[in-house]
């Protein structure tokens, strides 16, 4: 899949801008603060429907301006499309896809995925489960839609538990409907489980790969998925998987009561990222620990396109910065197959090591 062209209207600080881009190879620089960011967040709203970086769309709007449009021309399974958002507060926002009204993000996910990698990843290697599950999360929801309706009853689930946890002291009698949930959440819990330890298996082979490249050999890296303890074979049969959150809950129902919290369950998952046999998160550099997260995005990638047989548009910010010259050309190298979108702040920097479409941004101008 791709992106043809994009047309901006008082998105952050773009006022009007339209350009075409490079079905392959999209290189944007420019100093600081001149709008590289902004572009690809424009593209992650026309994939998701909302910004990777903020909850408010409000603050996409251009400071002074009334509200905000992202409009792109993409194509996709053999087919042009042309999704479309727009936002001004008070009113809902509106998302159109060939001109046709859609009632929720999903349908702009159906047309164009993005993988992105932002400075911020690095948080996938040094932050805690959290960071890493949302990983999972953000990738499987892309892939599967029956993870995606199984994640929202799991979150809905597990929010009235705690509830119910909470509010047991004053209402005894709301114990009496714990086993109900508990069955609920152990076969939701379980549908999460079977997908993420086969998307996490996949992980690992593409992962250790790709860093394995972009490491030039020289590191290897491995990723364990961690789920509730009494589950023995997280791959293994649905029927065994409940039974074992069902005993874990088990063990676990007089600490919930009294601690008041939801202990048991896959909301606690990790996906643990090893350097060379040791946690990444406490032991990689730097560069390591950038390389790492960027094998986890390109992995996604890659697990992607064997799923649903297309690549997803790979949108890179500022990915080169702290790696040697030797780790930027194995990434660099990596990163061909679908399209590409890289920034940088200096041109000379990819203008010889890419093919493409070089575009220059200076105040919210692309040129
Ligand atoms: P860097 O190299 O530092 O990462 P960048 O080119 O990626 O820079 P962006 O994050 O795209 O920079 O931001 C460009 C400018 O847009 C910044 O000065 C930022 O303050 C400004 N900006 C952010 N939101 C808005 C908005 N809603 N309206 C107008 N300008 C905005
Ligand atoms: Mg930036």
């Amino acid at each position: 899949m791709e992106i043809n062209s994009l047309r901006l209207e008082d998105f952050r600080n773009y006022c009007g801008e339209f350009v075409e881009f490079d079905p392959v190879c999209n290189v944007i620089w420019g100093e600081n603060a001149q709008g590289k960011t902004n572009l690809l967040e424009a593209i992650c709203c026309l994939a998701w429907g909302r910004s990777p970086r903020t909850r408010s769309d409000r603050e996409l709007i251009r400071f002074g301006a009334e509200g905000f449009r992202v409009e792109g021309a993409i194509a996709s399974r053999g087919r042009e499309f042309c999704s479309r958002i727009e936002y001004a507060p008070g009113r809902k926002k509106r998302i159109t896809v060939n001109g046709v009204a859609a009632r929720t993000a999903a349908a702009l996910s159906d047309v164009l995925n993005v993988v992105f990698f932002a400075p911020e990843d690095l948080q996938l290697i040094r932050a805690g489960a959290a960071e890493r599950r949302r990983f999972m999360d953000a990738s499987l929801c892309q892939l599967r839609p029956r993870y995606a309706e199984a994640l929202s009853e799991y979150h809905r689930l597990h929010e009235h538990k705690t509830r119910i946890l909470r509010d047991c002291d004053q209402r005894p009698d709301l114990i009496a409907t714990l086993p109900d949930f508990n069955l609920r959440l152990a076969e939701t819990g379980a549908v999460l489980i079977h997908y993420r330890s086969r998307f996490a298996a996949l992980l690992q082979d593409a992962a250790a790969a790709a860093h394995g490249e972009c490491s030039g050999g020289r590191e290897a890296l491995a990723v364990r998925y961690q789920t509730v303890k009494t589950v023995t074979d997280p791959l293994g049969d649905y029927r065994q998987l409940v039974a074992q959150l069902l005993e874990h809950q088990r063990q676990h129902h007089y600490a919930e009561i009294s601690s008041r919290q939801c202990l048991s369950g896959p909301h606690k998952d990790d996906l643990e990222v090893l350097l060379d046999g040791r946690p990444a998160r406490s032991f990689a550099s730097q560069g390591q620990t950038r390389t790492a997260a960027l094998s986890l995005k390109l992995a996604a990638r890659e697990i992607h396109r064997e799923i649903l047989g297309e690549y997803p548009v790979l949108l890179l910010d500022d990915v080169l910065s702290e790696l040697d010259p030797r780790r930027q050309e194995f990434v660099l190298n990596r990163i061909g197959g679908g399209q590409v979108f890289i920034t940088c702040c200096e041109d000379d920097r990819l203008g010889g090591l890419l093919s493409g479409r070089v575009f220059h941004t200076r105040g919210g101008k692309l040129e």
